[in-house]
C-alpha cells in the first residue's frame, strides 16, 4: 500500500534537501575564500608593521651610535664642515649590520650629508674639512616634521631594479639627539630582505598550523553540524509518523485518514475519481482481550491491519481510527460493485481464524460502506454514514457487510435522542419502579414483587424497558439506573410488612468494569435498614456466558451477604442447563415462552415438568413467569412449581398502589391470597 501524500508543506522532499545541501556548501566555500584573502591581507600588514618597528629600532640604535661615537658632529652641524675625522668615524659607520646608506639632516631639514658621498673629497676648505652643503629651509617635509613634532617615519621600499638598493628595505628618519638637545635627523637605510624573508616564512609556519587547526575544528565543527542536522531530520520525520500514524498498527491515525480523505473529496470535486470509505469493527474483539489477554488482543489488531492492507489495492488508504475500529478509503469507485467487491473480499480476510500462540482465535469482522457523493457530501457525514452502515452489519449478525441505509440512520439517530434523555431521566423524576407480586403455589401466599423499571418520557410517554435497558447497557449507563434501582427498591421494600421481599433485575454490566457490585448492594441494604434475606437477585444465564469465573466470583460474595439468586427468563438460553450446576442458585424462574405454550404442547409440559423435577433434586426453588390463565395456573400448580408470577395474579404497579393485606388495588384480581376467579377451580390444582 502507498500511503498518501500528508500534508506536503511540512515535508522536504529528497532533492530539495540536496539542493539546500549544495547552497549551504557553496556559501561554506565563498565564506572560506573570503576568510583566507582578509586574513593574507592582516597577515601583511602584520609584516610591515613588524618590518618598520624592527626599522625603527635600527635607525634609533644606529642615531645613539653616531651621536656616541663620532667626534666633532656638534661642530659639523653648526658649521656645515666637514672634519677628516668626522669623516674617517662616519665612513665606518656606513655599513653596520642591515644598515647600508644613511644621510644627515640638520635642524632645519637640509641635507647635510649623504654616506655615499663620504669618499668624495670636494669642497675642502684650509683645514681640509668638506665644506658642506647650503642652507635652503626645511626642503624635506619628512625631516621637518621630526625634527619639529619630534616623530619617526619609515618607509618601506621595494628596491628591485634599482642599482645599489637591496630588494627591499626601510628608509627611517629618526632625530639625532646629542646631550639632551636636538641636533639634526639621521634617515637610516635598512635592508629587511632577509628580515621579510624570515617573517615571510614564520607566517607560512604560523599559516600552515592554523590552517590546519582550522581544517580540523571547521571539519569537526562541519561534521557536528550535519550529524545534528540528520539527528533533527530523524527526529521530524519520526515525530511526523508519529502524528500521522498509529504506533500499535503503522497504519493512518484518525486525523491523518481525515486528510486523506479531505484531499480524495478535493480531487473528486475537481473531476477527479470516486471514493469510498469502508469502517470495519472486529467482532467480539472485548472477548480476546477478556479471554487471551491484552498482549494477545494488540497481536490480532496487528495481523487484522496486515490482512487489510493485503486486501486493498494501490491508492486505498486504511487507518486505525482506534480500539478494534478500523476504515479504508477506497480509490477509484466507479460504481457500488467495486465496493461490494473489496468489503466482500475484507470480510472474507477477517475470517480466518487469528493464530495467538498455540489458540486459534475467531474475531469476524463487520464491515459498513458509505460513497463519497452519492451518500455524502462532506468528509464527517461519509465517516458517519459508514459507522452506520458498520453498525447495521453488526446488528443485523456480525462478520458481514452493509451499504449506508438511511432509514437505519433515522433509528440510529432516535436511539442517540433517547439515550441521551435516558441520562436526565432519574433527575427529572421520570424513571420508577413498579411492582409484580410473586405467590407461594403452596398456601396461595403473597410472598414478595419483582421491581421492574418504568420510564415516562416526557414527550414519548412510556417506553419498554426492552427497549430503554439494552439501550442504558449499550451507552454505559446501566450502572447508574441498577445502583438507582436497587437503592429505590430497598428502601421501598423496608417499608413492607416482614417478610414479603422484593427481587432486582441486575444486568450482566453490572458485572463487569469498574462498579463493585456488592459495595452497591451492601451500600442499598444499609441504607434501607432491609435485612439481605428479603431481597432477592435475579440474573439471566448470559451473564453465565463469559467470564464465568469472575462471575460466579460476585455472585458468591452477593451470596454472603445473606441475599438470594435467582436465574431469570430460564431456558431461553443456549444453554440453560449447563449454568445450573456452575453457580447455587436459590431459584430459577421459568421463561414466560414456556408457561405460554404450556397448555398447547404436550412437550413443553414435559420440559417444564424436567426443569421442576431436576431444580427441585438440586434444592433450587421454581417460579413460573407469566402466568396470564386459569388453566396455565392449574397446570403449573399440579406440576411442582413453586411460586406463580403473572397478568392473572398481579400486574406490575407503582409502589402507592400495593396492598400488601388484600387485593391490589390497580390490575385485575391481584390479591395477597389467590384470586376469588380461581378458588373454584379442582383441589388438585389448588394444592
Ligand atoms: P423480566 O425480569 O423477565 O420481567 C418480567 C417481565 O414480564 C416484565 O416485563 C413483566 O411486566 C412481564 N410480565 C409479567 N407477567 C406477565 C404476563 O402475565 N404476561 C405478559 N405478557 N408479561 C408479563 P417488563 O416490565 O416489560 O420488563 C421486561 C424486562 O426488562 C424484564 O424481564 C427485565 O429483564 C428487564 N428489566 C425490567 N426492569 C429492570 C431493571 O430494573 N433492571 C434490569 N437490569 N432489567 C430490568
Ligand atoms: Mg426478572
Ligand atoms: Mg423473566
Amino acid at each position: 500500500m502507498r500511503l498518501p501524500s500528508l500534508s506536503p508543506s511540512t515535508a522536504e522532499a529528497p532533492s530539495d534537501r540536496q539542493r539546500t545541501l549544495w547552497w549551504r556548501t557553496l556559501a561554506a566555500a565563498v565564506a572560506l575564500v573570503g576568510l583566507l584573502a582578509s586574513s593574507e591581507r592582516l597577515l601583511s600588514l602584520a609584516a610591515e608593521h613588524l618590518l618598520e618597528h624592527d626599522s625603527e629600532q635600527t635607525a634609533l640604535g644606529y642615531a645613539r651610535t653616531i651621536t656616541d661615537n663620532v667626534p666633532g658632529l656638534s661642530e659639523m652641524f653648526e658649521q656645515r664642515r666637514l672634519d677628516p675625522a668626522t669623516a674617517d668615524a662616519l665612513r665606518g659607520l656606513r655599513e653596520i649590520g642591515d644598515v647600508f646608506r644613511f644621510k644627515l639632516f640638520d635642524r632645519d631639514g637640509n641635507t647635510l650629508l649623504v654616506s655615499d658621498a663620504l669618499d668624495r673629497a670636494d669642497g675642502l676648505d684650509a683645514s681640509g674639512a668638506t665644506r658642506l652643503g647650503e642652507h635652503q629651509g626645511f626642503p624635506s617635509p619628512v625631516v621637518e616634521s621630526i625634527v619639529l613634532g619630534g616623530r619617526n617615519h619609515i618607509e618601506l621600499k621595494d628596491g628591485r631594479g634599482k642599482e645599489g638598493r637591496p630588494p627591499l628595505f626601510s628608509e627611517a628618519y629618526v632625530p639625532l639627539m646629542q646631550g639632551g638637545r636636538l641636533i639634526g635627523a639621521v634617515e637610516v637605510y635598512v635592508d629587511q630582505t632577509a628580515r621579510a624573508q624570515r617573517i615571510r616564512e614564520a607566517f607560512f609556519q604560523v599559516a600552515c598550523i592554523v590552517g590546519v587547526l582550522l581544517l580540523i575544528i571547521g571539519g569537526a565543527l562541519v561534521w557536528q553540524w550535519q550529524h545534528r542536522q540528520r539527528e533533527r531530520r530523524l527526529a521530524h520525520d519520526r515525530m511526523r509518523y508519529l502524528a500521522q500514524h498509529d504506533v500499535l498498527s503503522g497504519a493512518l491515525n484518525r486525523a491523518s485518514f481525515h486528510d486523506a480523505l479531505q484531499q480524495a473529496a478535493w480531487r473528486h470535486e475537481s473531476g477527479g475519481p470516486g471514493f469510498a470509505v469502508l469502517c470495519i469493527d472486529l467482532d467480539r474483539f472485548k472477548e480476546v482481550n477478556d479471554s487471551h489477554g491484552h498482549s494477545a488482543g494488540d497481536a490480532v489488531l496487528r495481523e487484522a491491519t496486515e490482512r487489510l492492507r493485503q486486501v486493498v489495492r494501490h491508492g486505498d488508504v486504511v487507518a486505525r481510527l482506534g480500539g478494534d475500529e478500523f476504515a479504508i478509503m477506497q480509490s477509484g469507485v466507479a460504481d457500488s460493485a467495486d465496493v461490494d467487491r473489496l468489503a466482500q473480499r475484507l470480510v472474507d480476510a477477517m475470517a480466518v481464524p487469528f493464530k495467538i500462540g498455540e489458540h486459534r482465535v475467531v474475531c469476524t469482522a463487520s464491515v459498513g460502506a458509505a460513497t463519497f457523493g452519492s451518500d455524502a457530501n462532506t468528509i464527517e457525514d461519509l465517516l458517519h454514514k459508514a459507522d452506520v452502515a458498520m453498525y447495521r452489519a453488526k446488528t443485523s449478525g456480525r462478520g458481514r457487510f452493509s451499504f449506508y441505509d438511511a432509514e437505519l440512520d433515522r433509528k440510529l439517530e432516535d436511539r442517540r435522542v433517547l439515550a441521551h434523555d435516558l441520562r436526565a431521566a432519574i433527575d427529572n423524576g421520570s424513571l420508577s419502579l413498579h411492582y409484580q407480586p410473586l405467590f407461594e403455589r403452596a398456601d396461595q401466599r403473597l410472598i414478595g414483587y419483582e421491581a421492574l423499571m418504568r420510564w415516562s418520557h416526557p414527550q414519548r410517554g412510556a417506553i419498554a424497558p426492552s427497549e430503554f435497558i439494552p439501550l442504558a447497557e449499550d451507552t454505559g449507563q446501566i450502572e447508574v439506573l441498577g445502583e438507582w434501582a436497587l437503592q429505590r427498591a430497598c428502601a421501598e421494600a423496608a417499608t413492607w410488612p416482614a417478610p414479603l421481599s422484593v427481587s432486582v433485575n441486575l444486568s450482566a454490566a453490572q458485572f463487569s468494569g469498574d462498579s463493585d457490585l456488592t459495595r452497591v448492594v451492601q451500600t442499598a441494604l444499609d441504607a434501607s435498614g432491609l435485612s439481605p434475606r428479603r431481597l432477592e437477585l435475579e440474573i439471566t444465564e448470559s451473564l453465565l456466558m463469559n467470564n464465568t469465573e469472575s462471575v460466579v466470583n460476585t455472585l458468591s460474595k452477593l451470596s454472603a451477604l445473606g441475599v438470594r439468586i435467582a436465574m431469570d427468563d430460564f431456558g431461553t438460553g443456549y444453554s440453560s442447563l449447563a449454568y445450573l450446576w456452575r453457580f447455587p442458585f436459590d431459584k430459577v424462574k421459568i421463561d414466560r415462552a414456556f408457561t405460554i405454550g404450556l397448555n398447547d404442547n404436550r412437550k413443553v409440559e414435559l420440559i417444564v415438568r424436567s426443569i421442576i423435577s431436576l431444580a427441585h433434586s438440586m434444592g433450587i426453588r421454581v417460579n413460573a413467569e407469566g402466568v396470564e390463565t386459569a388453566p396455565q395456573m392449574a397446570l403449573l400448580q399440579e406440576l411442582g412449581c413453586d411460586e406463580l408470577q403473572g397478568f392473572l395474579l398481579g400486574r406490575p404497579v407503582p409502589a402507592h398502589s400495593l396492598r400488601h393485606d388484600g387485593v391490589v388495588s390497580e390490575g385485575p384480581a391481584a390479591a395477597t391470597r389467590l384470586p376469588q376467579s380461581l378458588r373454584g377451580l379442582p383441589p388438585a390444582l389448588q394444592a
